[in-house]
Parts: structure tokens; C-alpha cells; sequence
């Protein structure tokens, strides 16, 4: 590969590279994706955005193009207590959107983003992995590729590498953790006759577990099981997969669930715990989706606000001439709905997750009042960080009122 320079390199071709790329190539930009994967193949990431995650891929004109690729409609959300169902919520019918919820399989969507990112101009390299970000008159971008080291200047280098970001710590930027809390364990299943039309929520808060259920279509299902992290345990790999559907069982759903179930891909386990970087703008370098702030994915933002973040910087780019005031317009907003993203899980998450007398007993007082207002399950999840979460959505949220 000749060495040259390009208006913007994205390291990583995720949803977030790959979406990036495609919108600013059809705006003329030259674009570079350096993903290290040789193919795209399964790695348990999320697979269903909410009724506004829908809405920002509309926004970017690709939710057709991931229809087409496999991608699912999901109008229906249902809550259960045990095995019996407490909420059914029209999601098209009640969210500001007025949207479904979509699923996809995961390296479906890579495929068919990274097709549409070249055809509209874009430079996509497999098998090429950023190995460091230096910073010049512009930053530059040292990668292996085919081999060889080499070094690639841009006008602005986004880190789109995912949960695990090194582009944080080559550009310079400081990392924020929360504290561990739930450990969520993902695998995807053939023949699980769960319906298909929406996305089930099984919590079972006495012991901090909960398993959903995101239906792709046909049968195929990505299950997720979610337990407390003091217990210490990862499941990963075939031997644990018994496990998974024992530890599932707990919280309710139906055993017939399972009965002709097959697992169809890797059993893989992660912390809940967010990581995020404020203002992810510096010195020429933009970090969107999970390098800029990686949500609990026990709650199933992160796909939204990846297309958020595409979004917004795309606008901001566009908009301005200089990129330096335009990286920095896009960390402002971004602080601003992950921040409205942060204070929403951690609610969520203390009325889901935490165990003992005192959170039963907020339980107690809260999840009663859910069926009958569906409304109080804190709106942004479904409608988006453009929704109002003041001290009345927190109340209401905890049957405080
Ligand atoms: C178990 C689990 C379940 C989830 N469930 C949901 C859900 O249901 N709904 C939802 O909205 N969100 C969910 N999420 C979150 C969602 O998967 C992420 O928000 C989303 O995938 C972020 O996209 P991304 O492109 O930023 O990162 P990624 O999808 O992680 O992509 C990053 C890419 O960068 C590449 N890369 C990394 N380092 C380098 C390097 N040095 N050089 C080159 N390439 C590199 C990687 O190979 C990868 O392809 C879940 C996450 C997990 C872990």
C-alpha cells in the first residue's frame, strides 16, 4: 500500500468505523478503515437498537440496506415477573420515534456496511491493525498491513475501536470506570421458539438476574443471562453453555425455551460496568461507539448511541469548515446524551440488579405500578436522550409517585 494521506482513517471497522465511513464517503471525503479482523465473524456484541436507535439509522440512510441484510422488525416489548408476562408495550404505537426496535446479526451488518462504505468511495482493509496514533502537523497513524509497517497521515483519525480502546490512550485521553456490577454472558441460539415480533425482558431482581431474549427472525435468538459480578464466575466456551440454560432457567423463563434450542456461535462473557471518556475530542483525534463510552450492555443502548455518535460528528463535519471546531462541537453533544445514557442505566440498575432487603423493597413499591403505565420505564431507553430524565422521570421510575 503506497503511503498517502487521507481526510479521515478510521481505526476500526465495527459498526462505528464502517457507518462513519460510508456517510462521510458519500460526502465526498476520502476515507480510510483499518480493521484488524481478517473476516467478520461472530464476537457477541449487541444485536437489537431501540425504537430511536432505528430512528438515527433511518437519519443515516442505511436501515434499509440492514433490512435487506437480514435485519429483523421488533415492534413489541414484554416484561415478565417469573414466567408470567406484566408488560406488552406497542413500541410503535407509544415511543416519540413511532419506530420498531430492529435486530441484525452482528457481522451481517459489518458485511453489508463495509460493501455500501466502498461502494461509496471508501478504502475498507481487513487484517490491518492500528498499532499506534503519532501526532504531526496532522496525526498520523501507524498500522500493520499485509505485513509491513506503515504510516498513513489524516486530516482527522476517529477511534472506532470498540470497548478495549487503545486509540484512548494513543490520543491522549483519560479513561473513567465505574465500578464493576453485573457480568452479562451472550450466546446465539437456533430454534428457540421464542415470538419473534418482540424483545423479551426476564428479570429476576431477588438474586440480581435477568435474561433477554432479541429475536433475529426464523428462530434464531441471541440470548443474553445477566448475574451479579460478586459471584465471580465467566462463562465462556461449549463446556459452560449447560450452565448458561441452567443459571437462565432461574429467572422464569420457560424451560421448553431451551428444549430444541441449538447454540449457534461463541458463549462469551462481560462486565456491565461503563467506561467512558469525556469530551472524546483532542488534537485532531474523535472517538465514537464503544471507544468514547461503552454502556452496560444489559441494557441494549449501545448500538443507538454508536449511530448517534456517527451522526452528530458526520453533521459536525459537514457543517464546519475548520475539523478542529467541529471534533469539538461533536464531544459537546456527545457529553450531553451519554451523560442523560449514564445517570438513565445506573437508575435501571439499582432497581434490577441490586439485592437485599432495602432494593426488594423499592422493588416492591415500583414494579407493581409498571403494567398498568408502561410509560414509567424510564423513556429515553425507547424514545432516545432527547427525552426529558429530570428528578420527576426518576420518581416516577421508583413509584414515588
Ligand atoms: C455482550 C454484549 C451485548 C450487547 N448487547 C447490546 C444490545 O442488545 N443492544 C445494543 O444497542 N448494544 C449492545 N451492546 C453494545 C454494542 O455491541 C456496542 O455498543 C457496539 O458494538 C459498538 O460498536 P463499535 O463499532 O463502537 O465497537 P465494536 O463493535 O467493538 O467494533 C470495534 C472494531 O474495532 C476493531 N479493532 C479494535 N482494535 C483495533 C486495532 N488496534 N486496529 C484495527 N481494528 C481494531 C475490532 O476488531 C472491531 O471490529 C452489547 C455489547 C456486548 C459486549
Amino acid at each position: 500500500m503506497r503511503t498517502k494521506s487521507y481526510d479521515i482513517i478510521t481505526v476500526g471497522g465495527g459498526l462505528a468505523g464502517l457507518a462513519l465511513a460510508k456517510a462521510m464517503a458519500e460526502h465526498g471525503a476520502s476515507v480510510l478503515v483499518l480493521e484488524s479482523q481478517t473476516r467478520f465473524r461472530d464476537r457477541v456484541r449487541g444485536e437489537l437498537m431501540w425504537p430511536w436507535g432505528t430512528a438515527e439509522l433511518v437519519e443515516l440512510g442505511i436501515y434499509d440496506l440492514l433490512m435487506d441484510a437480514g435485519g429483523h422488525r421488533v415492534p413489541w416489548l414484554d416484561v415478565y415477573r417469573g414466567p408470567k408476562r406484566m408488560v406488552h408495550r406497542d413500541l410503535v404505537n407509544t415511543t416519540t420515534p413511532g419506530l420498531p426496535s430492529t435486530t441484525f446479526y452482528h457481522p451481517q451488518m459489518q458485511e453489508a456496511l463495509s460493501e455500501a462504505a466502498r461502494a461509496a468511495g471508501a478504502e475498507v482493509r481487513l487484517g490491518a491493525r492500528v498499532r499506534g496514533i503519532r501526532q504531526d502537523t496532522t496525526p498520523v497513524v501507524v498500522a500493520d498491513i499485509e505485513g509491513r509497517e506503515v504510516e498513513v497521515k489524516a486530516r482527522l483519525v476517529v477511534g472506532a475501536d470498540g470497548r478495549t480502546s487503545s486509540a484512548r490512550k494513543w490520543g491522549g485521553f483519560k479513561v473513567q470506570r465505574d465500578p464493576d456490577q453485573i457480568m452479562i454472558a451472550g450466546l446465539l441460539f437456533d430454534d428457540l421458539p421464542v415470538p419473534d415480533d418482540a424483545a423479551h425482558i426476564f428479570p429476576y431482581s431477588k438474586f440480581g438476574l435477568s435474561v433477554l431474549f432479541f429475536p433475529q427472525g426464523h428462530g434464531r435468538v441471541r440470548a443474553y443471562f445477566c448475574y451479579p459480578a460478586e459471584r465471580g464466575y465467566r462463562l465462556t466456551g461449549k463446556a459452560d453453555i449447560g450452565r448458561f440454560i441452567e443459571e437462565s432457567l432461574k429467572t422464569g423463563v420457560p424451560a421448553e425455551y431451551y428444549a430444541k434450542a441449538k447454540a449457534a456461535g461463541p458463549l462469551a462473557t462481560f462486565s456491565g460496568a461503563h467506561t467512558w471518556v469525556d469530551h472524546p475530542y483532542r488534537c485532531g483525534v474523535a472517538l465514537i461507539g464503544d471507544a468514547a463510552a461503552s454502556a452496560d450492555p444489559a441494557h441494549g443502548q449501545g448500538l443507538s448511541k454508536t449511530v448517534r455518535d456517527v451522526r452528530v460528528l458526520r453533521d459536525q463535519l459537514l457543517a464546519h469548515e475548520d475539523w478542529d471546531d467541529a471534533g469539538h462541537a461533536y464531544a459537546e453533544e456527545h457529553d450531553r446524551y451519554y451523560g442523560i445514557n449514564h445517570t438513565m442505566e445506573s437508575w435501571a440498575s439499582q432497581m434490577l440488579f441490586e439485592t437485599g432487603p432495602e432494593a426488594d423493597a423499592r422493588r416492591g413499591k415500583a414494579i407493581p405500578k409498571w403494567p398498568k403505565d408502561p410509560t414509567r420505564l424510564l423513556e429515553p431507553f425507547y424514545s432516545g436522550p432527547d427525552q426529558v430524565l429530570d428528578e420527576a422521570a426518576r420518581r416516577r421510575f421508583f413509584g414515588e409517585e
